[in-house]
């Protein structure tokens, strides 16, 4: 039976970065009655699911969090120079508790379908234990890479063994002490997981199915002199994190590739290799979008898995990587390679041997089966759209999300979909969220949404809702922004949809940096919110213009990532 409907402002889907900081900023800033919904049983969002071994974010930790307070920002220590899940969920606990946040989220609460009425300009959610919201902004802060992809490898039902996926890790571990495991995926996960795993299990194969770079992390404690630079600089950083295209606390080299000699090019390699984590990336400024000054860095990456990695055929299935460097997210990692150089580590090149099927007790691939007491699925995700589609979301003609979005997810700045009013996307397709240093988009956009809200609420507007042409503009213009670079040309990548069987191939994530992201956001502004459609009850009349050419930010020089 349907519970009493709970009339609200505004829901936020997701307690993680995004949904805790939006209701901080429509609840204390706007006054809106705001209540937060999250399927998990604590706060955390891709951090209360991610617990596998190894698992640490590749941000560096005095950048992955919020900026908006000089307070939090220095009142909270890390100490590690990448942050593990437990270090980042206690964190977001310190946010809450600083803000009061707890007490407007409703844990344990998962969305299963939401509608609009037109009539009312309302949002009618529905959970799966039958409570039902009615508000008149509802705002996605679900993540980009939460839902999990489990491929179809067919057998997985007769497995005796036992079977996790990485961003469903059980939260009390899993013990491999003895065990024979397989580990299916080298991502950034897999590549983080398979050191930690060959720790303590008897065995542990490796299926690769397409070889990867990756940059050794350098993890390690922060000293005290690092932890008072960072409260010290707290505004220089701030600066440099909302200045860079990738919202990184490193600024990208602007020499050229080929401006500089062979031998000072590997000598810059050589410092970067050493330093560690993506600022790898930062040693050029056209490493991603010139594909003679990528194979540079390629070759690099490629002879350091040769130099590493001891046994000759291991290492040629290694180090034969299909796609430029950072065409597909770059992983960095402790140990990666050398893992492979154990007694008790092997790896099986896909390429070669595919997957034939999971049988009761192990894998079968072409050339023959292997026992297996535990399979890792380091499989990655239905990224960015697969999370919406796990909700009927239904818009204002009756139209679901995922028909609107069959060939592809189609918004307007990643912000909103035609069709869908009052329904806003933090991270949403489009906007430039995985390519960037996640909680930078995160606090700009959920920034914007406040003001976008504030806006309405002040004007009297019943509804805002963007348009199909503004759209198609904005996903031609994620098309330009990702044909200016190499990311297009890894045909296999999770940017693509390519991981997941039948899912549209449509590069998904702006690659145009959050630099020029947040001038076009601005500028939409600016022209009184051009593109989107603000009504009035009764009212036809609305504040929309059209025709934004998105120039007024500039020439796309250097991608996110
Ligand atoms: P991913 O990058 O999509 O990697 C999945 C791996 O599984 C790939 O090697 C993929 O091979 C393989 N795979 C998928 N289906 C398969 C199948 N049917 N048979 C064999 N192999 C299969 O996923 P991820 O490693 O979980 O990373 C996803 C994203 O999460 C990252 O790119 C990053 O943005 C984020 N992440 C961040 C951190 C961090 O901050 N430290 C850590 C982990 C993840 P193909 O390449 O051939 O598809």
């Amino acid at each position: 039976m349907s519970k009493k409907v709970q009339k609200i402002d505004a829901l936020v889907i997701g307690a993680g970065f995004s949904g805790l900081y939006q209701l901080h900023l429509l609840r204390d800033q706007l006054g809106l009655n705001t209540t937060v919904v999250e399927t998990g049983a604590d706060l955390g969002g891709t951090w209360y699911w991610n617990r596998y071994p190894g698992a640490r974010c590749d941000s560096e930790s005095h950048s992955y969090c919020y900026l908006f307070s000089e307070e939090l920002y220095k009142e909270w220590e890390w100490s590690e120079r990448y942050p593990q899940p437990d270090e980042i969920r206690a964190y977001l606990n310190f946010v809450a508790k600083k803000l009061d946040l707890r007490k407007d989220i409703l844990f344990n609460t998962k969305v299963v379908s939401a509608k609009y009425e037109a009539e009312s300009a309302k949002w009618v959610v529905t959970t799966e234990s039958r409570e039902i919201f009615e508000t008149k902004y509802l705002i996605t802060a679900i993540g980009c890479i939460s839902s999990a992809n489990i491929p179809n490898i067919p057998g997985l039902d007769r497995f005796k063994g036992e079977w996790y996926h990485t961003g469903q890790w059980p939260h009390d571990g899993v013990d491999f002490r003895g065990k024979r495991v397989a580990q299916i995926g080298t991502g950034s996960t897999g590549i983080q997981a398979a050191p930690v795993i060959a720790e303590t299990a008897k065995m542990l194969t490796v299926f690769q199915r397409t070889a990867n770079y990756s940059v050794p992390a350098r993890n390690g404690p922060l000293n005290a002199e690092f932890k008072a630079y960072v409260k010290k600089n707290y505004a220089e950083l701030k600066e440099i994190i909302q200045s860079t295209p990738n919202g990184h606390p490193f600024r990208i080299s602007s020499t050229k590739v080929f401006d500089v000699s062979e031998e000072d090019r590997q000598s810059i390699y050589e410092a970067a290799w050493e330093k560690g984590g993506l600022q790898f990336r930062a040693s050029f400024q056209d490493l991603v979008v010139n594909k003679q000054a990528n194979d540079t860095a390629a070759n690099f990456l490629k002879q350091k898995i040769r130099d590493t990695v001891k046994d000759q055929e291991t290492a040629n299935s290694l180090a034969e990587i299909d796609h430029p460097y950072a065409a597909k997210r770059p992983p960095i990692d402790t140990h990666y390679f050398e893992t492979f150089n154990q007694q008790h580590v092997s790896l099986v090149d896909l390429r070669k041997d595919p997957i034939v099927e999971i049988t009761e007790s192990g894998i079968k691939t072409e050339s023959g089966e292997k026992q297996f007491d535990v399979i890792v699925f380091a499989t990655g995700f239905d990224a960015i759209t697969g999370k919406f589609f796990q909700i009927d979301i239904q818009g204002a003609e009756g139209k679901t999300l995922k028909q609107a979005w069959a060939e592809g997810p189609k918004t307007y700045l990643g912000l909103q979909t035609p069709g869908f009013p009052n329904l806003f996307t933090i991270t949403g397709p489009g906007s430039p969220s995985v390519l960037c240093n996640m909680p930078v988009p995160i606090e700009q956009h959920a920034e914007w949404i406040r003001d976008c809200i504030a806006y309405m609420e002040k004007h009297e507007f019943m509804s805002c809702d963007t348009d199909v042409e503004s759209a198609e503009k904005w996903v031609a213009h994620v098309n330009e922004a990702a044909a200016a670079t190499l990311l297009p040309t890894a045909k296999h990548s999770w940017y693509l949809g390519a991981n997941v069987p039948g899912k549209p191939r449509v590069f998904m994530p702006y690659a145009g940096g959050m630099v020029r992201y947040r001038a076009i956001c601005q500028d939409v502004v600016d022209k009184g919110y051009q593109g989107f459609v603000m009504k009035k009850r009764d009212d036809e009349s609305s504040n929309k213009n059209t025709s934004n050419d998105f120039s007024a930010a500039g020439k796309i020089t250097s991608p996110g990532i």
